[in-house]
């Protein structure tokens, strides 16, 4: 029997569920959960994790020395690391509108990483 806690973050209640998978991982069980959602959650959460990856990147020929990024749709998890690293490279310049396409197709996801803020100068 696999046991896996996990906890919901799909509202702010967290919910602390546990995960429970027979040995032929077959049988799946979620305790804990107080909706269907954060079953769901629970369930992705364990078979396929994803986050948004959000950082920062340098920038050239600007009053700000770091400038706010955010991936538009989740990575899988195990893709957070070398993502932040290929980040770690890109500078960015003035003029930047908020929702602005920074890098395209990020390690060709097809997820694209876009500005949080503008930067005018
Ligand atoms: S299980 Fe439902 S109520 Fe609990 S944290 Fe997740 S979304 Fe919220």
């Amino acid at each position: 029997m696999i046991e896996e806690k996990i906890i919901c973050i799909g509202c702010p209640l967290g919910c602390e569920t546990t995960l429970k998978i027979d040995d032929q991982g077959e049988g799946v069980k979620v305790i804990g959960y107080k909706c269907k959602e954060g079953r769901q959650y629970v369930l992705e959460e364990y078979k396929r994790p994803v986050r948004v990856l959000t950082a920062t990147v340098l920038t050239e020929k600007s009053s700000r020395p770091l400038f706010p990024v955010r991936t538009n749709r989740p990575l899988l998890k195990m893709q957070i690391k070398e993502a932040a690293k290929a980040l770690s490279k890109v500078k960015v310049k003035p003029p930047i509108r908020i929702g602005q396409i920074i890098l395209s197709n990020i390690m060709n996801t097809g997820v694209d990483v876009v500005a949080t803020d503008d930067l005018l100068n």
